[in-house]
């Protein structure tokens, strides 16, 4: 057993389980006498890790057939610049959605390739909410409706899938990836990048329609049109295959979990018990509505902002790490994707009340 919980955003923490495996594994690989790193990407061996990997995704999510799935590089900050090079299709606008940081980071870059409206956004109240879909302005021939549906800075989770009507809807889930089952058939494209909830940095994920692909305008560079890597099952390059490998373990983890819904049930009843906590004192405070608060990522303040150095030591004295909060917001933020066990989450509740006990 580790003897630390890990609440970093990302790159985060693993199950223990699959760090073991990779470990068990690394080096001779099933007797082939190789680590996965060493593998040829062409190989019969890496094929193999790369074709389960897709099938035990597949079956995970529920992904129809009529959907591609891509393993890119890249992170999801590429795919900021892919999705309207590829999405756009001579329209003459997409629609974007407005809740925070990472929105804000794809809003700029579709602006070098379009333009765009913003349906609505949340900035009134410093993005602490989901804007109302009732309240949206959305254009009348937009290529695509794009939203973020989890802010990992700012801890503002989408409860619900936006209705697009006949639009692509395209939701970039880097940090609720896998937390919740998704219906996939209501989208045109979702994406994430791994470090935050599969796997370790450098794999970004990309589930898009088929029928969005091969729109890219010429002179669109070949490593950033969906068709081509779509045609070439990812392997255009060589594929990140180390990532795509732990990628592959954690799907199979969370199989054995019982997969998305029981993953699911467990992270409704982490993020309960931390906001609940938050909700009974004064001492702590989470900015966000109470309907749209993340279960993955977990902004709050100290009363005392002075005392927040203080907290910080004594959590990392007791083996809970990376509880900064991010540079833009200030406070605290704890990040309980998948891998967090609940006994971490009592932990850091436990540790919570004896600080506020101290210092209250
Ligand atoms: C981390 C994150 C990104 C950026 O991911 P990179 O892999 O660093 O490019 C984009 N969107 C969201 C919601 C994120 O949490």
């Amino acid at each position: 057993m580790r003897k630390v919980f890990n609440f970093s955003a990302g790159p985060a923490m693993l199950p223990e389980e699959v760090l073991a495996q990779a470990a068990a594994e690394m080096l001779d690989w099933h007797g082939s006498g190789q680590s996965v790193m060493e593998m040829s990407h062409r190989g019969r061996e890496y094929m193999s890790i790369h074709e389960q990997a897709e099938r035990d995704l597949r079956e995970l999510m529920g992904i129809p057939s009529n959907y591609k799935v891509l393993f890119l590089q890249g992170g999801a900050t590429l795919q900021f610049a892919m999705i309207p090079i590829n999405l756009m299709r001579g329209k003459a606008v997409a629609d974007y959605v407005h809740t925070g940081e990472w929105s804000k980071k794809a809003i700029k870059e579709a602006k070098l390739f379009g333009s765009v409206n913003i349906a609505a956004s949340a900035e009134d109240r410093n993005f602490t909410y989901v804007p109302p879909q009732s309240g949206w302005k959305r254009s009348a021939d937009a290529a695509y409706l794009h939203y973020c549906a989890n802010e990992t800075i700012g801890g503002v989770e989408f409860g619900f899938v936006p209705d697009a009507g006949d639009v692509p809807l395209v939701a970039d889930v880097s940090s609720t990836f896998l937390s919740r089952p998704l219906e996939v058939s209501k989208f045109g494209l979702i994406y994430g990048g791994a470090q935050k909830n599969i796997g370790p940095a450098g794999l970004v994920i990309v589930i898009v329609r088929e029928d969005l692909l091969g729109h890219a305008p010429k002179g669109t560079p070949t490593m950033l049109d969906y068709k081509v890597q779509a045609d070439a099952d990812s392997m255009l390059n060589t594929p990140p295959t180390w990532a795509v490998y732990i990628a592959g373990l954690v799907f199979q983890w969370l199989k054995r979990q019982g997969g998305l819904a029981a993953v699911e049930a467990r992270n409704i009843e982490k993020a309960k018990l931390l906001y609940d906590y938050l909700d009974g004192t004064q001492f702590y405070r989470n900015p966000v509505e109470r309907a749209d608060r993340s279960r993955m990522n977990v902004p709050f303040t100290l009363r005392d902002a002075a005392l927040d150095e203080a907290f910080l030591k004594g959590a990392k004295e007791r083996g809970m790490l990376q509880l900064k909060g991010h540079r833009s917001v200030g406070g605290m933020r704890a990040s309980i994707y998948n891998a967090m066990p609940i006994d971490g989450v009592r932990a850091l509740v436990g540790y919570m009340r004896e600080f506020e006990q101290r210092n209250g």
